[in-house]
This record gives C-alpha cells, structure tokens and sequence, in this order.
C-alpha cells in the first residue's frame, strides 16, 4: 500500500513516491507518495477556495469539527501507534507512541474548548471601539521527524478551530501518521473538502511554500537554519510566522541536592524518545563536589532501561529515528571522548541492525565540546562541573538559544528564584520537558518566534481587526 498526498478532500497519488524507513530494522516500512510543486499548488488552490466557507462557519461547529476529529483519532489509536513506532522508532509503551496518540487526542479536546471572544476597549458616549480577530488565512504546517503526529497536530488544530484552512508537510523520514491522520478527517467528513490537505516533498516544495503568494502564515517546527531559511523567502510575501526551533536546554543541579527522589523526572526529561525532544535536557550542570554521585545515580538508572524495538513489549526507548540523527549523535560522543570526556554508561555506537545508539553518561565535559556547544538531540547527557552557582547560570545562559532550562533542588523557593534568572521559553523547577495545552510553549533568543498551545498559541493564527463605531 502507498500512503497517498490529500488535495482537496481526496487521496492523491503521485508519479514519484520513496520509502520510509523503519529505524529499528533499517528495512522498509512503508512507500509514500512524493508530492511536487505543482501538488503543492494545488493543494494550497483547495485550501484558499474553502477558507471563506470555514472562517464563516458558526465557531461552536468548529468546535465540534475538532471534538470530533478527537473520537476519531481515539477510534484508530492503534493503527495511529503503529504507524508512528514504524516510521520514528519510539516504543508502543511508556512515554511513546501511544502516549503521542494521547497527546494528541487530549490537546485537540483542549482546542476545541478554546475560544477567542471580541473583546471591547472604548465604551462611551462618542464612541464603541471593539477589538476582534479574524483568521488569518491559509496555513502552512512544516513538521519534523520527532514527534510526527503530535506536532502535526499543535499545527493542525488551533489554525482550524479559529478558521483557517492548512496545507501541512510532514518530515520525509515521517510523513506516514500525519498521511493517516489527514486521510482518516477527510473520508470521516468531518471537515468540508479543502479546509485540511497534506503533502509531502523535498526541499523545492518546502522552498515553494515558504514564497508562495496564496498562503499567508507559515507554522514551522525544526531545526534553526531551515527556520531562517524559511523567513528569508518568506520575507517578499510578509507572511505571518510561527517558528519552533531548536534549543539545547540546560538543567542546574544545586550543590547538596539528594537525587534520590529526582531521578525519574531527570531521566525521562532528559531521555523522553530517546532524547529526541525539542525540549529534553541536553546540558547538565552539576556542582564539582557532586559530579560523581550525580554521574554515577543516572548511570546505574540508565543501565536498567530497556532499550529496542519499539515493537517488542517491554522496551522503554527505542532507536535513534534515522542515519542521519546516528552518525550526528555517535561523532559527537567520540568528540567530547578525544577532549577527555569520561564515558560512566553507554558512550559507542551499536553496531545494529537499526540506528540504535544506547544511553550514554558523561562527566568531565567542557564548554568546546560539540555534545555541550551544539544540540545533540540524541542519547546522550553531558555533565559539566560548575564551582559557583552564578558560574552554572552564565553557563546555561551561554548559548544562543533558549528554548528550555531547569533548576533541580531540594529546597524549591531557592530552586525557583535561581530558575528566574535561566533565559528560556520555559523554566522548569524539579522538572523538564513537561508540556500542557493550557500552558504557553515558545523559544526565546533564535530558539523561535512565537508561541504554541493556549489562546496565546490561538492568536497566533488571527490577525487584529478593529472595529470603530462613531455614535
Ligand atoms: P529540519 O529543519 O531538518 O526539518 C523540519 C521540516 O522542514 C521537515 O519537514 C523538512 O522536510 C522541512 N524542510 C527542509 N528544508 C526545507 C526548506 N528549504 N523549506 C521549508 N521546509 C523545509 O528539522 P528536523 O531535523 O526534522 O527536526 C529536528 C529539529 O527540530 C531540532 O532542531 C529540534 O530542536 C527542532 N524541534 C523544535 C521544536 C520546538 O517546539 N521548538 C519541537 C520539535 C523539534
């Protein structure tokens, strides 16, 4: 079966189509289409012809539209699971695959309760002054390999409740689910024929949508410089941008701190789909007089965590989702290991089949190596001693990103007072990488341009339109 392209309303088959591969087995797991520039015109002609219908739609029957799209997802959760663990290799269970479908289902429900009223800024005798939002337009949704289904959904949903239309582009490496999610609306009509198509493409496509004059907000989630690549072309058509991208969070591990009772939320903040999260703790910084306790708590923990097929039962992690992300991650292990890191677990790569690389622990790490310097998004946590708490601070703040951080104590008041200081998106105290649909996510410094999630990540999708009445 080849996954197909949907243009307006209709599955849609191509003369080209590639193979997904399955990066626990390296073997196929599935053929899809591969969509061109002319695919994407036309899915983007769909989406322009049905948006005034859909921003004219009442909003409680938006508001259904998504209910419903939630049921259905519910409806084919495992079909949805399988697709994801296949083509991004995170495991059934645990924090993975069915927990993404989850996700999925419980933001789209959160959306669909959310509203934007017009809100009245004069009220007097001269005057009625009121503060309304339209929706923007046609969407654009540019997705990565992460986490497939769920990003595409944080796109998808809000664009559609408030009454845009979306032409999304999944990652090559996983366009499967985001294939299935789009076709499983389409034929369920939940939505009119147009309001919601996919395609998938190479760089040209992706170039095509950043300048093309019929779509008029770009929501981008993936690494920096395609995000600024993505803007410059953007830039001749002023198209509104929403962009997630990379970060390289540090966590601060105060001095004195027993572990003991942080380690599960250290290890899945730091690990969480083999570390393969925007928002995973990459950085860790840990006062010099605790390195080996710390180092040695969160190597004894990693040791005991299955890692391997997703597919197979009982397995915690899975594979690194590609070749690419493999060698990326493998060359920066054996970088901080030739600048004298030392390897507590973990710390070489598997041999496979699959991109398997095992949880790895490092100390003596330092600012010039790769692992610390740049995103490793990968297996891996770099330990980095610090004297003072103001040394660790200006550390984690060293960097030109700042998408999240976090400060690990046992007494929370100073824990948090220090977090206030971390230059983030998201502060996390005793935590990382807890994300929830009524709370804001966005990146600071060249980690990103606005928000998700929220009516904060609502109003990314509207423009402003005042009405002013004379009386
Ligand atoms: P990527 O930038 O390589 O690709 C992301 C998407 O952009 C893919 O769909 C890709 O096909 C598309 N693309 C490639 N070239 C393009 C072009 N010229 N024009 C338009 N689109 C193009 O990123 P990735 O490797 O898939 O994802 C990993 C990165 O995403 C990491 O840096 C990670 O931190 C980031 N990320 C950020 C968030 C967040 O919320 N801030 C969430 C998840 C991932």
């Amino acid at each position: 079966m080849t996954f197909a392209l949907t243009i307006n309303g209709k599955p849609a088959q191509t003369a080209e189509t590639f193979e997904v591969i399955n990066p626990a087995t390296g073997d196929s797991a599935a053929t899809c289409a591969l969509g061109t520039v002319s695919d994407l015109d036309a899915a983007v002609a769909a989406a322009r012809s049905a948006f005034p219908g859909w921003a004219a739609t009442p909003d409680q029957e938006r508001a259904d539209a998504l209910n419903k799209i939630a049921d259905l997802i519910e409806a084919n959760a495992a079909e949805l699971s399988t697709l994801i663990t296949q083509e991004q290799g995170k495991p059934q269970t645990g924090p993975g695959a069915n927990f993404e479908v989850g996700g999925a289902v419980g933001w789209t429900r959160v959306t669909a309760g959310l509203s934007l009223e017009p809100e009245v800024l004069i009220d007097n005798d001269e005057e009625r002054v009121e503060l309304h939002r339209e929706p923007v337009g046609v969407v654009a949704s540019i997705t990565p390999w992460n986490w497939p289904l769920m990003i595409g959904i944080w796109h998808i949903m809000p664009a559609i409740r408030i009454g845009c239309t979306v032409v999304i582009k999944p990652s090559p490496y996983t366009p499967l689910s985001t294939l299935k999610l789009v076709e499983l609306i389409n034929a369920a009509g939940i939505l009119p024929p147009g309001v919601l198509n996919a395609v998938t493409g190479d760089a040209e496509v992706g170039d095509r949508i950043s300048s093309h004059p019929d779509i008029d907000k770009i929501t981008f989630t993936g690494s920096i410089p395609t995000g600024r690549r993505i803007m410059e072309r953007a830039g001749p058509t002023l198209k509104k941008l929403t962009l997630e991208l990379g970060g390289n969070d540090a966590g601060i591990i105060l001095p004195g701190t027993d572990i003991s009772t942080l380690i599960e939320p250290l290890f899945w903040g730091t690990f969480i789909n083999a570390g393969q999260t925007c928002s995973c703790l990459k950085r860790l910084y840990v006062h010099e007089d605790d390195v080996e306790t710390v180092g040695a708590a969160l190597a004894e923990f990693v040791s005991a965590i299955p890692v391997g097929d997703g597919m197979q039962e009982g397995n915690l992690i899975g594979p690194l989702s590609n070749e690419m992300q493999f060698k990326k991650v493998s060359a920066m292990v054996e970088d901080a290991k030739a600048k004298g890191a030392k390897v507590l677990a973990g710390g070489s790569a598997s041999d496979g089949p699959g991109y398997f690389y095992p949880l790895t622990v490092l100390t003596g790490c330092t600012a010039e190596m790769d692992v610390v310097r740049d995103e490793q998004f990968g297996t891996v946590v770099p330990i980095i001693a610090y004297k003072t708490i103001d040394e660790a601070v200006s550390a984690a703040n060293s960097l030109e990103v700042g998408l999240g951080a976090s400060v690990w104590g046992n007494d929370t008041a100073e824990a948090t007072e220090i977090a206030k200081q971390l230059q983030a998106g998201t502060r996390w105290v005793n935590r990382h990488a807890v994300l929830n649909p009524t709370v804001p996510m966005g990146g600071v410094k060249q980690s990103g341009i606005g928000v998700e999630f929220s009516e904060e990540g609502l109003r990314e999708y509207t423009t402003v339109q005042v009405l002013s009445i004379a009386k």
